[in-house]
């Protein structure tokens, strides 16, 4: 099933799902690798190590939440798919296009994810 409005959101969530993975790459590819660090990490003196443990944890904490992010465009992408795009996970209320165009990737109504948070 395809409407023109999910066409809008589909081509808006693949050029978001692009630009996240171009993301990651990048980060990946990035100038300091997780062995550089590593190893960095090793010739530390110990008053070092607070510190270094701060950054593994940033570093992971990024790829969690941008891994969270590549889920919730993939699973909009599938909303899209059988066609339950659009509607509230949680009451199945429409939610407003406005929303949707702020956020493509929402999932609930404006009441349902204030009460989830
Ligand atoms: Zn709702």
């Amino acid at each position: 099933m395809t409407t023109p409005i999910s066409d809008t959101f589909t081509t808006q969530l693949t050029a978001m799902r692009q630009d996240l993975l171009a993301r990651i790459r990048a980060q990946r590819g990035g100038t300091r690798s997780r062995a550089d660090a590593a190893a960095d990490a090793r010739d530390m003196a110990s008053d070092d190590w607070a510190k270094a443990g701060e950054e593994f944890d940033l570093s992971v904490a990024l790829e969690e939440r941008e891994a969270a992010e590549l889920q919730a465009i993939d699973s909009a992408l599938q909303r899209v798919a059988d066609g339950s795009y659009g509607l509230c996970l949680q009451c199945g209320t429409a939610i407003p296009t406005a929303r949707l165009h702020a956020q493509p990737t929402a999932e609930r109504c404006v009441h349902c994810q204030a009460r989830a948070e």
